[in-house]
């Protein structure tokens, strides 16, 4: 056990089941690049994150007591465009688990096409246990602290766990006071009133349900019915199985970190939000049976969406899943030794960089709406993203029929296969 600020907290280790999240990473990024025949200097260059700042970020508590935190941002490549994504506030925080993210962002980016490049942010901290006062101070001296590398045209942050419209807020306006001048476009997830776009809260879910949608397209099962587990309920989570749920998909079981509610016959999701919304978690629901979290993995499903941390589904699980498709809604959910299982078994695994593309995808909108200084309706913004979703889903599928590979492999094949012509056309200062 490690203690961080007086809080005990589980080695990374055991805590995300022994896996380091960039060699995870890297290992699926190594067989694509072999089935691209990547020049080995463009594979080295892609190998390595640009830029990595680890910033100390001192904390005046509530108390008048000064606590010292680590902020870390990792810029993991801009060949594409300005370096997009989120920033995390949790305890599982690591540079290597930042940069892996990062390197993830990179690839998702390109997997939906979008003109971006990747790159990831977090504070190792527990922030259920600060009083907003002291999330806003933390959230403003972390901007300061990476501020050089920030702007719409070169480092573009957005949330990301345990961080939310509000945080992105501040953001901006400590990045604005800096500068003095309001640049909105510095980052994305804003609130509605202040540049924020219509959507963009519901985006990954709502990219989750298109890309399931189009998985079960593809077994010819109908929607109606379709039994779904959701491990999660954050923003994510819940709002995959909402939408889910308007499909008229039968949603099982859901859970949070402290464990699951389950119900073969299918929940009352409206009651069950209506529940969370009031009493936040959902260990005082007491309409359906208790699941622990990783009995949920296993349970007799359709489809499962992990939508929470990294690293839950590993090699000691993988073969009990019982889910037909698998839809990440999480960054990382599964490890690189548990690829191989759910393949051998079938299961069609809608990777991550594909399938929780959809928030990064209205956070281009909303980044392509600031600067022009035109907001588009909903509609709008929800036929664009159906459109980027349907599209990218149907390239990775159509990589993995040609080499023969999942679709885990081919998403890292059409998105190292972009990032790396733009290499090759800008060339290399060297
Ligand atoms: N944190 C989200 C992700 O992992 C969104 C990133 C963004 O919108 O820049 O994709």
């Amino acid at each position: 056990m490690a203690s961080t600020h007086g809080q005990i907290r589980p080695e990374k280790d055991t805590f995300l089941g022994g896996e380091n999240p960039f060699e995870s990473m890297m290992a699926r990024f190594d067989i694509a690049a072999q089935k691209l025949k990547l020049e080995p200097g463009l594979y080295s260059v892609l190998r390595h994150p640009e830029k990595q700042i680890i910033v100390a970020c001192p904390l005046l508590r509530d108390n008048g007591q000064v606590e010292v935190y680590t902020g870390y941002r990792v810029l993991y490549n801009t060949g594409r465009g300005p370096a997009k994504g989120g920033i995390r506030y949790d305890m599982g925080v690591t540079l290597d688990e930042v940069k892996a993210l990062a390197a993830w962002m990179t690839w998702k980016c390109a997997v939906v096409n979008l003109p971006f490049g990747g790159a990831k942010g977090g504070i190792l901290c527990d922030p259920s246990t600060m009083s907003m006062p002291e999330l806003e101070r933390l959230t403003r001296r972390y901007t300061s602290g990476i501020i050089e590398t920030l702007g719409p045209d070169s480092d573009v942050p957005a949330p990301d766990v345990n961080t939310n419209e509000r945080m992105m807020a501040w953001i901006m306006d400590t990045y604005s006071m800096h500068k003095r001048h309001t640049v909105t476009a510095v980052v994305t997830g804003k609130p509605v009133e202040m540049g924020g776009s219509l959507g963009r809260r519901e985006a990954t879910g709502r990219g989750c349900m298109i890309v399931t949608r189009e998985a079960l397209k593809r077994l010819n099962i109908r929607p109606d019915g379709t039994r779904v587990v959701v491990q999660g309920f954050g923003n994510v989570g819940s709002i995959s199985a909402k939408l889910m749920a308007d499909l008229g998909m039968k949603i099982v079981a859901v859970s949070d970190k402290d464990g699951g509610i389950y119900d073969p016959a299918g929940l009352d999701l409206a009651d069950v939000m209506s529940h969370v919304k009031e009493h936040k978690f959902l260990k005082t629901y007491t309409k359906a049976d208790k699941v622990s979290n990783a009995e949920l993995l296993t349970l007799d499903t359709d489809v499962l969406v992990p939508a929470a941390l990294e690293n839950v589904i590993t090699e000691e699980n993988a073969g009990r899943i019982k889910a037909k498709i698998i839809c990440e809604g999480a960054n990382g959910p599964t490890t690189a030794g548990a690829d191989h299982i759910l393949q051998e078994k079938g299961i069609l695994v809608i990777p991550d960089i594909l399938a929780n593309a959809g928030g990064v995808t209205v956070s281009y909108f909303e980044w392509v709406q600031d600067r022009g200084g035109y907001f588009w309706d909903e509609e709008t913004v929800n036929q664009r993203l159906e459109r980027i979703m349907v599209e990218s889903f149907a390239e990775v599928a159509s990589m993995a029929a040609r080499h023969s590979v999942s679709m885990r492999i081919a998403a890292y094949m059409v998105a190292i296969d972009r990032v790396a012509k733009v290499h090759r056309l800008r060339g290399m200062y060297a």
